[in-house]
This record gives C-alpha cells, sequence and structure tokens, in this order.
C-alpha cells in the first residue's frame, strides 16, 4: 500500500511489451477498487488486467506468454505458489507484487512462499506518515478484523515499526 508496488509492477510489464514480448496481467477478482479490467496504481497509471478468482485460471489463461504479471497476489490462495513454479519451469517469466504482511503484520497469504521460491526479490517500502522513516506495515485506521479490507487512504496508515508500536500501545490503553 503506497509503496509504490503496483507502479513497478506496471513498469516492468510496459517493458517488456516495449520489448515485443506477449504479457498478461492477472489479479484477484476481488480487487475491483479502481477498476474491473485494469491494474491501476494509486498514481492512477493504468495497465490491462484479467480479474481471476483461483490461481488455477492462471495456468489455463497464460499459454503463449512470455510474462506473466501477477498484483495483489497476497489475496489468491497457496496454489499460486505452484502456478509461478510452473509458469518458471515452462519458461515464461513471471513478476508478482504483493503486500507481504497483513495490517497486524502478519505474513500474508502465499507471500511469504512466493519469495522463498524467487529468484529475485524486491522491497518497496512505503513512508512512514507519522516521522518520515522507512515504513514496514499498513496499519489500519477503521475498526474491523477483517483480513481483506481493500486499501484506500482513509482506511490505511503505513508505519514505522516505533511509530507501529507506539499506536498499538495506544489502542490497547483506549480499550481499557
Ligand atoms: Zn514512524
Amino acid at each position: 500500500m503506497f509503496s509504490g508496488k503496483t507502479e513497478e509492477l506496471i513498469r516492468r510489464m510496459r517493458r517488456a511489451q516495449f520489448a515485443r514480448q506477449r504479457v498478461e496481467i492477472f489479479k484477484p477478482a476481488i480487487d475491483v477498487r479502481y477498476s474491473e479490467e485494469d491494474v491501476v496504481s494509486h498514481d492512477q497509471k493504468h495497465i490491462q488486467s484479467t480479474p481471476i478468482d483461483s490461481s488455477a485460471s492462471i495456468l489455463l489463461l497464460a499459454n503463449d506468454i512470455d510474462v506473466v504479471g501477477i498484483d495483489e497476489a497476497q489475496f489468491f490462495d497457496m496454489g499460486l505458489v505452484d502456478v509461478c513454479n510452473e509458469l518458471a519451469y515452462r519458461g515464461v517469466r513471471v513478476i508478482v507484487a504483493g503486500l507481504d504482511m497483513d495490517f497486524r503484520g502478519v505474513p500474508f497469504g502465499p507471500m511469504p512462499a512466493l519469495c522463498a521460491i524467487a529468484d529475485d526479490v524486491t522491497k518497496v517500502h512505503a513512508i512512514c506518515v507519522r516521522c518520515g522513516n522507512l515504513a514496514y506495515v499498513s496499519h489500519r485506521l477503521v475498526d474491523n478484523d477483517r483480513r481483506v479490507l481493500l486499501g484506500e487512504t482513509q482506511e490505511y496508515e503505513p508505519l514505522c515499526r516505533e511509530c507501529y508500536k507506539k499506536s498499538e500501545e495506544g489502542r490497547v490503553k483506549s480499550d481499557e
């Protein structure tokens, strides 16, 4: 969230398109907050994408594709790990963007396993809105324990460890 990971995915996919490679981007069907079909970053860059419900659909839809992009991978099922491996063995370049941790700082969905099998991992960080250091968690501002709450500026704020800790301590006090 706010870290520029979707911008980075779009940038890499565009470069592949310029290189005349066949690209296809998939995103979870639940992620329709800006657009039904496009992947859209916070700074409103667009790229066409295919919303799917299950990671298994990627193998069916990625025939004759050189580069597969996957956005918001944290919302996909664990099957995505095998799917990415299978694509890589087919010689497909796979670029996955996702949130590594949920709002409590817990590793998110298939992301830890994807990081483990990836040839290369780039961590992009948002900036802590309270102190300007590198953020590490998307702190949830609304009171809701559902893990899948799609991010918007009024619902999340990126925080560094120090500010996250302070904010959690403040929350416990106000609950007492
Ligand atoms: Zn901070």
